[in-house]
């Protein structure tokens, strides 16, 4: 429990956001417990994966699925519930 005694400005500062686009600098992927990995045999590059990441981190060229951005991919694995080939399979960080 904080001290009663304390005003707001004797706590220390949280973590502060003082520059406009610096969630790019943030390594979200560093909180990942496991990581997406997909089967090129599989997959058709419809980009339904693309479509449902919420951090952006389906990567694509060309109209093709390419691969993953794991600096900020967090694991979540909504890429591979939503892969209609499950060409995406979920794999525990660091086997
Ligand atoms: S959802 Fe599956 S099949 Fe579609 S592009 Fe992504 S990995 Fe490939
Ligand atoms: S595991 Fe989540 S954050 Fe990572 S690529 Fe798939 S949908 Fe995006």
């Amino acid at each position: 429990m904080g001290d009663p005694q304390k005003k707001s400005k004797d706590y220390p500062e949280g973590g502060v956001i003082d520059e406009a686009g610096s969630a790019r600098k943030y390594k979200t992927g560093d909180w990942r417990s496991q990581k997406p990995e997909v089967d090129k045999e599989k997959c058709i590059n419809c980009l339904w994966c693309w479509v449902y990441c919420p951090d952006n981190s389906v990567l694509v060229e060309e109209g093709k699925m390419v691969g993953f951005r794991y600096s900020h991919c967090k694991g979540c694995g909504i890429c591979a519930a939503e892969c209609p080939k499950k060409a995406i399979t979920m794999k525990k960080e660091g086997n």
